[in-house]
């Protein structure tokens, strides 16, 4: 598991949120108890804990389901909700990077095909719009922040260079990066009717 991801789902078990309950399982070492990442249980130091993607693989390893949160059984999500879930968590950790649907079924050690076809009846997206839509929010807030040079956002978002992330985000918002955020420090109404069309971003 990727370190950034691993991070994020620390975070869900230090602050008990449900972010990542049914997709991964916090298997602690010092224990040997299995628990869902949102367990009000004493929260594990972060190097006794291993991540699990389903509880019965924690149990093989030995562990065993605790009995407060009892993470064997079952959530509210069905297994394709759950690949949906996991396949989100593993594009919000990754979309800086430059990635690509057959990465991303690496990372859940299924196949591209079943990933696509899965992710997209669960969701009306594929991957690979998901992960676009994702880029354009973070893309978005770094530019309305102002914080960073062109070629920064580019490259928080998955882009080598500058042009290369312009011509895309035009693409998506008919306008410019730039013209984005100038609009957003003035007028903020001339972006109010920003197009996109998902179909042309496969
Ligand atoms: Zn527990």
């Amino acid at each position: 598991m990727d370190a950034e991801l691993f991070d994020k789902v620390y975070d869900s078990i230090v602050k008990k949120e449900s972010t990542y309950d049914g997709i991964y399982y916090t298997g602690v070492k010092t224990t040997r108890i299995v628990c869902r990442p949102s367990c009000r249980a004493k929260t594990p130091k972060k190097e006794n804990i291993t991540l699990y993607p389903s509880v019965e693989a924690a149990i093989r390893d030995g562990f065993r389901p605790c009995k407060r949160c009892k993470p064997e059984t079952p959530g509210a999500l069905g297994p394709d909700g759950l690949l949906a879930a996991q396949t989100d968590a593993v594009i919000d950790a990754c979309y800086g990077e430059r990635i690509t649907l057959q990465q991303i079924a690496q990372k859940l050690a299924i196949s591209p095909y079943h990933l696509q076809r899965t992710y997209k009846r669960v969701t009306g997206l594929t991957p690979m719009e998901r992960l676009h839509q994702t880029r354009l929010s973070a893309a978005k807030r770094l530019l309305e922040s102002g914080r960073l040079t062109m070629s920064e956002v580019a490259a928080a978002v998955g882009f080598r260079s500058a042009s290369h992330f312009a011509v895309w985000f035009r693409r998506l918002t008919r306008v410019t990066p730039s013209a984005y955020r100038e609009g957003h420090r003035g007028n903020r109404q001339a972006l109010a009717g920003w197009t996109r069309n998902w179909r042309d971003m496969r």
